[in-house]
């Protein structure tokens, strides 16, 4: 079922239902005139339901521009994104807003907890600004799953970088969306810190069968997942499945001059 009116620009096509995200020659330049930048240039993607891609690339290839521009946070200037079959580009903002609530999560590096709310109040906002019900067992078990059943009342300033960043991956599943979008959502964590993340990650593609697509610099933290997308400038330049760390560090180094120094 989807959320909009019929006879919006959002519409359902004959996409198959095993179509989670599918990016068509998305095109995305930020600013204007001498000062513009073009991010993404044509970029096609296709990801089924229940896969976990990571997508690297060098500092500045367009990575966070894809997510956002698959998130609903980034309007393409061309190209088509659709999320379960169903169109998102083009329509008002407040369709927009809708349809991103209605079914893709969101990790950023930073975590973006409000460190007044409790961690159960940060978990269930999605919920609240969607005008959905917010069940407590709900919450409880969410919170359970990413192993923080017993912080419900804690607030962020008394936890972990990684504990805050579990409260950011359940607050991304408790709206059960079927897709969700990481960016670098390990990149402040400690290694340890960073498995269990992967792990979550890992967990919600294997057992909710979510879509997962993750930007890291970290070839450990993609081979967590099933495939990987190379970036450069703004394009795609590559993909390897079944990733290990090592063939990722590999491909990495060939993919320019300009591969980050962490790498
Ligand atoms: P990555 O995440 O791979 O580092 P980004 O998607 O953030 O890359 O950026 C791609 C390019 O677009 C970079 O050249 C960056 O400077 C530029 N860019 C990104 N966001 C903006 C913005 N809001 N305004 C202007 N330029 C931007
Ligand atoms: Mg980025």
């Amino acid at each position: 079922m989807t959320m909009l009116r019929a006879g919006s620009r959002h519409r359902q096509v004959t996409a198959p239902a095993s179509d989670a995200l599918w990016l068509v020659k998305v095109t995305k330049t930020h600013g204007t005139g001498d000062s513009a930048v073009t991010a993404l240039d044509g970029v096609s993607l296709r990801l089924r339901r229940g896969t976990f891609t990571a997508v690297m690339g060098p500092s500045g290839s367009g990575k966070s521009t894809l997510l956002r521009c698959a998130a609903g946070l980034d309007r393409p200037d061309r190209g088509i994104v659709r999320v379960d079959g169903v169109e998102m580009t083009g329509g008002t903002e407040a369709e927009l807003t809708r349809f991103r609530r209605d079914r893709i999560g969101f990790v950023f590096q930073d975590y973006n907890l409000l460190e007044t709310l409790t961690v159960a109040e940060n978990t269930v906002l999605p919920l609240k600004l969607a005008g959905r019900s917010v069940v407590p067992e709900r919450v409880q078990e969410v919170l359970h799953l990413v192993g923080l059943g017993d912080r419900l009342r804690h607030r962020p300033d008394q936890l972990s970088g990684g504990q805050r960043q579990r409260v950011a991956i359940a607050r991304a599943l408790v709206t059960e969306p079927r897709v969700i979008l990481a960016d670098e959502p390990t990149g402040a964590l400690d290694t340890r810190s960073a498995r269990e993340v992967l792990r979550l990650l890992q967990e919600a593609v294997r057992v909710h069968e979510r879509t997962v697509v993750m930007v890291t610099h970290d070839p450990v933290a993609a081979s967590y997942a099933d495939a990987v997308v190379f970036l450069a400038d703004g394009r795609v330049a590559g993909e390897l499945r079944q990733p290990t760390a090592d063939a990722v560090a590999e491909r990495l180094a060939h993919l320019g001059d300009d591969v980050p120094a962490e790498v």
